[in-house]
């Protein structure tokens, strides 16, 4: 059988769920046995999103082949048992980059070399790529809005392709929005209308209509669109808000979406079985338990740089019936000097970062951390502040830090290393993507994976500096992972401390609702066992704050009680 295609464009405006309904529609078929697979085409002008910034475009998301892609490849993962790689994500500078190359070689044999059909070519060329023989389904999204310049060549490729590709064997799914209008009690459908309108003006006529709303859409109004748009009112899909954006899947099935993709593509499947979607969503909506995870980054204000992150610390909770309350706290602010922010966390986490701002309000925390027996994780960046600090203050190395934010410090400790140069140079700057990691045994790192070999994806330039190693191994951080080799630390955990946990690598890219990554189920533990003792122990209303400049009194986990 072809592959068959559903592509997803999005109007109105952008933020609508673009990715989360491809991602769900993945879950869904995938529910009913087919193979699927998701690409996302990103219309702007940047080759990768790698060099963008978290500010304009959230979380780069890092594929196991080590491509910097769209943080809804995260979400493709989450919502299925797929594995993205670099050709999952493709942007118009990915195609103009390649088209010009094979220009400069003289492959267009000195035709002139236009938009239609070279550009357009090349991208159904990487759409096609995806539909391989093992693919059941492949669900592209369009990323942008209808209506966009960048977009009009996507959209171009897409109308052509249901003629190469077979009628019967593409669809067209637009999401739009449907808002509700206090002041005159009513929804709106004039948006969804526009929308469609453009999209028909371009030659594609949407079979489907996901109508993303604050309520599920009522018959009335679906026929209504329908009329407008050209479509039959039980192709008219709600896509209202949900207390779990895993519903997501359950509700497009309730609404009869897979139904109908079904019989639009002509294929039989076997009744959808969500029982793994039910339970993670039943989970999700009867916590016994709550614990509160203080998060210390520079982009604490942008919810969408962290995407994986989150979502991880939420599956974390899952196996504990635990719902993961998400304090952001802004490394500037600590870095004043005043850490009430963190006081009354159960668990403190310090993500993964670029750039000086705010490194010294991380090392606060992980200060605060090591010294109350606050659970601590740190991810990447994070991990190298924890090697910092207890350069600093354990082994009394004075400036001690990483070259990234110091170039003449005496005591390096976060560095450039050889090893990694031999990795980096053979294309980026970066160690990217999955790399190998051995445990030792007997340690935390082996009590969460339960095994001594693991591999993990990498964004990274600095590594721990080996010269360092005995030192810290010595005074209780000890690398308990490393690269297969030993040349490079891959975790650190601290000795006599209840958990305390660096990983150089980024294991929120691989949780998944119903796989919660052993890192995050663990730490979560950790942090319900703290928020415990800490119930039993001083009240955290009772424990004083610590100040930078005052001396933090160690205690045992049993009461956290600082003073300045
Ligand atoms: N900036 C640090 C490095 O390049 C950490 C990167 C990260 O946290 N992803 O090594």
């Amino acid at each position: 059988m072809k592959t068959k295609i559903i592509f997803v464009t999005g109007g109105v405006l952008s933020s609508l769920g673009k990715g989360l309904s491809s991602a769900s529609i993945a879950a869904m078929m995938e529910g009913r046995g087919l193979s699927v697979r998701n690409l996302k085409m990103d219309p702007y002008i940047n080759v990768d999103p790698g060099t963008m910034s978290p500010y304009q475009h959230g979380e780069v998301y890092v594929t196991d082949d080590g491509a910097e892609t769209d943080l809804d490849l995260g979400h493709y993962e989450r919502f299925s048992s797929q594995t993205t790689a670099r050709e999952n994500n493709f942007t118009t500078g990915k195609v103009y980059e390649s088209v010009i190359r094979k220009e400069r070689r003289g492959e267009y044999l000195g035709r002139t070399v236009q938009v239609i059909p070279h550009i357009t070519n090349e991208i159904k060329n990487r759409i096609l790529r995806l539909a391989t023989d093992s693919t059941d389904l492949l669900i592209v999204e369009v990323g942008g809005t209808v209506g966009d310049i960048e977009s009009l060549p996507f959209l171009e490729a897409i109308r052509q392709l249901r003629f190469d590709w077979g009628r019967e064997n593409v669809l067209y799914a637009h999401v739009t929005l449907v808002p509700y209008i206090k002041t005159a009690d009513e929804l709106k459908t004039k948006p969804t209308q526009h929308s469609v309108k453009e999209l028909r003006s371009i030659g594609v006529q949407p079979d489907f209509l996901i109508c993303r709303s604050d309520r599920l859409l009522p018959a009335d109004i679906k026929s209504k669109i329908a009329l407008f748009c050209n479509l039959p009112a039980e192709r008219v899909f709600s896509a209202p808000d949900v207390d779990t954006i895993y519903r997501l899947p359950l509700l497009f099935g309730d609404e009869g979406l897979g139904d109908a993709i079904c019989q639009e593509l002509n294929i039989w499947t076997r009744k959808p079985d969500m029982r793994m979607w039910e339970d993670v969503v039943q989970r999700f909506l009867n916590p016994k338990a709550t614990t509160r995870i203080g998060i210390v980054g520079k982009y604490v204000h942008l919810v969408e740089s962290y995407k994986s992150l989150n979502e991880a610390l939420a599956h974390g909770g899952l196996p504990h019936q635990a719902r993961v309350e998400l304090e952001f706290v802004s490394s500037d602010e600590l870095e004043k000097g005043d850490l009430t922010p963190i006081a009354k966390m159960d668990g403190i986490l310090v993500p993964g970062g670029f750039g000086e701002r705010g490194s010294e309000g991380k090392i606060a925390a992980v200060r605060y951390a090591r010294e109350n027996g606050v659970p601590y994780l740190g991810i990447c960046l994070g991990m190298q502040m924890a090697v910092v600090e207890f350069a600093r203050h354990v082994l009394d190395l004075e400036g001690a830090n990483s070259r990234e934010f110091d170039q003449s410090t005496e005591h390096a400790v976060i560095d450039l290393m050889e090893e990694q140069k031999e990795i980096t140079m053979k294309g980026g700057t970066m160690r990217l993507g999955s790399y190998p990691c051995r445990i030792e045994d007997g340690t935390l790192a082996h009590s969460i994976y339960g095994t001594n070999e693991i591999a993990e994806r990498h964004r990274h330039r600095y590594e721990v500096n080996n010269d360092y190693r005995e030192r810290l191994d010595a005074a209780g951080l000890r690398a308990t992972g490393t690269s297969p080799d030993g040349l490079l630390c891959e975790i650190v955990e601290l000795k006599d401390h209840p958990w305390f946990f660096g990983c150089q690598f980024h294991p929120e890219y691989k949780s998944k609702p119903n796989q919660p990554h052993p890192i995050f189920t663990s730490f979560v533990r950790a942090a319900l066992e703290h928020s415990k003792r800490r119930g039993e122990g001083t009240s955290s209303e009772a424990s004083g704050v610590s100040s930078l400049a005052g001396t933090l009194l160690t205690d045992p986990p049993g009461g956290v009680s600082v003073e300045s």
